[in-house]
């Protein structure tokens, strides 16, 4: 990229363009592996500065990595291909919140937990609340169609997407979808923007459904037996018993050993841990929810004490202390996110026994149980050959048993080979051609999700050239 053209572009954006050696590290890496360093990170103030942006970018070939807490796992929000990340951190208000549709209106850089503040106050909740919902935000989390624990009951966030507003890798602005309860017209377009990692378009704005906040959520730790199967309890929890229950989680035991720190009677060392939460709206309600739901346990297995938390808040509190008690230091780990369908569940879990003992790394294995999505972690290196290779067992294992190598984190850079296994030969055309009909100079976060090869949009060299990629 010629030096006057950036010149031009920061003159342009009245001084909101950034390239400090300090701003370029910020952004040149998320919560995965991947690195890439940019040239320099754009702030935008309006959508006219988004627009801005995107013309030049098609103009003069230089990538645009759309970035917001940058809390992704597989490379989403790192710039691989080097050129301008578009930080959407600032854009953080919640522009409106309708009660009588349950739609918030919302800026894309506004952190989930803040949205369900937000909500609270008008006796609503978004539902999805990923492990990361202090600092995810909501335009990373339909960028990644992320979920969280309450996803069992209540969907990911792509079923709660209900508009959008974005500029496209054309310079041109839309917005998508209707405030009206129900429309039927045509294929949704705003569910296309959904899961695309910022390759189609930025998003300015995010109209979001909101579910009416039950007044009781009731917490429960189980402890369960390492052995013991898993989709008796699925098909239990998915049946009259379960239909009170909006999570169900688990922690094998060494992921247990960090919340036994803080919770006395939850079971001994040897078991892992189920967590539970039932929702109600009253506490006769309650009680009938939980008879059936401790008879879903034991039924299925569960033998020890089931502590209650009045106040499941409480329980997923000491689950969050509990994660980063997992892996104090923040060294790098494979750690991984596919599910598969509920009835093959066990065999998921004997494949990923099986791959730790041949590999001879411990694993420590929690997901979302009820989802049938696992995140297995092994404490290897995962750009070391053998990160590499235990992390393609992984994700075959779920793939060969008809799941998926993501379940709600995405492909980022790190994952893109093995979308063909899922994806069928015509299915991957048409990403492509979507792509190119999106982003015809592919500008939009190059090298993500798309698998290597095919026909994809390239860039220009002069643009390849000017990026500085290092690739995790
Ligand atoms: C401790 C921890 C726990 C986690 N737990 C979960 C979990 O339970 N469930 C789950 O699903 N994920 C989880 N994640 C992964 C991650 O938090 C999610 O993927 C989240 O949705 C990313 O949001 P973000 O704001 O950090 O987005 P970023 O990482 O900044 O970006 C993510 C993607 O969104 C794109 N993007 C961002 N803003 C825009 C925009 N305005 N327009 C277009 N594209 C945009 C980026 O280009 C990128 O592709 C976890 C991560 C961590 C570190």
């Amino acid at each position: 990229m010629p030096p006057d053209d950036l010149a031009r572009l920061a003159k342009r954006l009245d001084g909101r363009l950034s390239s400090t050696a300090a701003e370029r590290l910020r952004t040149a890496r998320d919560a995965s592996p991947a690195v890439g360093t940019p040239r320099a990170v754009v702030s935008p103030a309006h959508v006219r500065d988004v627009v801005t942006l995107v013309r030049w970018a098609r103009r003069t070939g230089v990538p645009l990595t759309a970035r917001a807490a940058g809390t992704s796992l597989d490379g989403e929000s790192v710039p691989v291909d080097g050129g301008i990340v578009v930080d959407f951190g600032g854009w953080n208000r919640c522009r409106s919140i309708d009660p009588v549709e349950r739609i918030a209106r919302v800026e894309p850089g506004l952190v989930n937990r803040d949205l369900q503040r937000r909500a609270a106050r008008e006796g609503l909740f978004f539902p999805p609340n990923p492990g990361s919902s202090d600092r995810s935000t909501i335009g990373g989390n339909v960028a990644t169609n992320a979920s969280g624990p309450r996803s069992f009951r209540y969907g990911p966030t792509r079923a709660w997407v209900r508009g959008v507003s974005a500029v496209l890798g054309t310079g041109e602005t839309v917005t998508w979808g209707t405030a009206a309860p129900k429309r039927s017209m045509g294929p949704d377009l705003a569910a296309l923007l959904v899961g695309s990692e910022g390759t189609l378009a930025l998003l300015t704005e995010i109209r979001v459904g909101l579910a009416p906040l039950p007044e009781r959520r009731l917490g429960l730790l189980v402890p369960w037996a390492p052995e013991q199967p898993w989709a008796g309890l699925l098909r239990f929890a998915r049946g009259p018993d379960g239909r009170s229950l909006s999570a169900l989680e688990y922690l094998d035991p060494r992921a247990a050993a960090a919340l036994r720190g803080s919770v006395a009677g939850a079971g001994s060392a040897d078991h892992g841990l189920l967590l539970l939460e039932i929702e109600s709206t009253e506490a006769r309600e309650e009680r009938r929810a939980l008879r059936g739901v401790e008879r879903m346990l034991r039924s299925a297995g569960a033998d020890g004490p089931i502590l209650r938390f009045p106040d499941a808040e409480e329980l997923w509190r000491i689950r969050g202390a509990a994660g980063s008690a997992i892996d104090p230091g923040g060294s790098p780990r494979v750690r991984e996110d596919v599910a598969v369908p509920r009835a093959r569940i066990d065999e998921l879990r004997r494949r990923l026994d099986r791959i730790a003992a041949a590999e001879g790394v411990p694993m420590v294995l929690y997901g979302h149980l009820g989802e049938a999505s696992l995140h297995p972690n092994f404490g290897v290196d995962p750009l070391s050959p053998k990160g590499r290779r235990i992390r393609a067992k992984i994700l075959r294992a779920a793939q060969a048993l008809g799941g998926t190598a993501s379940a709600e984190h995405g492909i980022g850079s790190i994952k893109r080979r093995f979308v063909p296994a899922e994806i069928d030969a015509p299915g991957l055309r048409v990403l492509r051609e979507l792509k190119r009909i999106f982003d015809p100079d592919g500008i939009l976060n190059p090298g993500k999700l798309y698998p290597p090869g095919g026909r994809a949009p390239s860039r220009s060299p002069s643009a390849t050239a000017a990026s500085g990629l290092r690739r995790g």
